[in-house]
């Protein structure tokens, strides 16, 4: 299947993926039918890779025709990157060609290392050390994908404060599964925690560590990347497409939605910049001032697309509706503190805003 081929699959199903709050199974085999799956393992493990600048414009296509499979996708990259970056060779040949070609499923359960739980001093999971084995105790509080993954690439912290991360397996006794939890949006990506008693994981699933801020080693796209950015421009640019199709009839809808569209092109212009690596040393394309402009403008943007679709895009199944619910999740997602302090002051009008 071609990529826009895929695209079109996705566009048109993203609307009863939403309503059937179901996990999208079809919409996973789509992406290993048009090679996606490849897309952050390397050829050596039946990968067909693509640069990261490629990755971006790609997830930004995925957005716009369906967030959720879109965002599940980069959980389970998340996964992928964190195992291709690690130097366990043992594991990289053994978990890396499945996931591949899409037999097997993984994602990441990472965020009490990064953006969840911070302000509670005690460990979300602890891990402790015996023989061969690491037993872990506690509870992932975040995790995307659960039921679909055989295996959950996580973490927890030693007793000396070091931390590991590790591709657990998740048919090990003691992975407590809990019911995906009914979200604003984005409930078919099944996003739920686990409660994990005495799990036993052999230590050859040891991905990185003991260190201390195993999230900041390796590889993989840390809290706030952007990936996280190009997500919310994909939501964006969908809005933007259906304020010019209203346009098209209403001329005095013309400037705002010329301003709209300036947005997103100098966006999308800054992220594909950022991805090149190209002028890593302006302010204006650090990953922080990225992802608070991608909030911004998908915030704004949707809430437009509201006004302007007026009542009829306020009804359940509009695409206004979607996309202002799906805008949301920004605010929430994988906001490192400073894309928080920036998302506030613009909320309360403060700091030039
Ligand atoms: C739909 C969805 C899918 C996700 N999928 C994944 C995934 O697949 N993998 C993954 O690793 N992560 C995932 N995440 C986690 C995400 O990246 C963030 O880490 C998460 O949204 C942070 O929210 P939290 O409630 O855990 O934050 P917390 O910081 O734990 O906040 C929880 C509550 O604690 C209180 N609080 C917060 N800060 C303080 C403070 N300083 N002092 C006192 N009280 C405070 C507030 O009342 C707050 O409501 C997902 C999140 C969502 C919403």
């Amino acid at each position: 299947m071609s990529f826009n081929e895929l695209l079109e699959k996705l566009a048109a199903t993203a609307m009863d993926v939403d309503a059937a709050q179901n996990w999208p199974t079809q919409q996973f085999d789509w992406l290993a039918e048009s090679g996606v799956l490849g897309w952050v393992i390397p050829e050596e493990y039946g990968g067909q890779p693509v640069s990261e600048s490629e990755c971006v414009t790609g997830y930004e296509r995925l957005a716009t025709a369906c967030l959720t499979t879109c965002f599940a996708l980069t959980q389970r990259n998340g996964a992928c990157q964190r195992i291709v970056g690690s130097s366990n060779e043992e594991i990289k040949a053994e978990l890396l060609p499945r996931l591949a070609s899409g037999e097997s499923f993984a994602t990441v359960g990472i965020s009490h290392l990064t953006t969840s739980r911070q302000h509670i001093a005690k460990p979300m999971v602890r891990v402790e050390q015996r023989g061969d084995h690491f037993i872990l105790n506690g509870m992932i509080p975040w995790v995307t994908g659960a039921i679909a993954a055989d295996h959950i690439v996580t973490g927890g912290t030693c007793d000396d404060g070091l931390q590991v991360l590790i591709a657990m397996p998740c048919d090990l006794d003691g992975i407590s599964i809990h019911p995906k939890v009914e979200l604003m949006s984005l409930t078919a990506a099944e996003t739920t925690s686990i409660d994990l008693k005495n799990v036993r994981i052999p230590k050859k699933y040891l991905l990185a560590g003991p260190v201390e801020g195993v999230m900041s080693q390796g590889v993989g796209g840390g809290a706030g990347s952007l990936t996280t950015s190009t997500l919310a421009l994909g939501v964006s640019a969908r809005s933007l497409a259906l304020i010019q199709e209203e346009a098209e009839s209403r001329p005095n809808l013309k400037e705002n939605v010329s301003a709209f569209q300036h947005d997103v092109e100098s966006l999308r212009e800054d992220i594909g910049k950022a991805s090149l690596g190209i002028a890593s040393d302006e302010p204006q394309l650090s990953a922080t001032m990225i992802r608070q402009r991608s909030n911004s403008l998908a915030l704004r943007i949707t809430q437009a697309a509201l006004t302007i679709t007026k009542g009829a895009g306020f009804m359940k199944g509009h695409a206004a509706e979607l996309a202002v619910r799906e805008a949301m999740f920004f605010l929430v997602w994988s906001c490192p503190q400073p894309v928080v302090q920036g998302v506030l002051s613009e909320l309360a009008c403060r700091d030039g805003f």
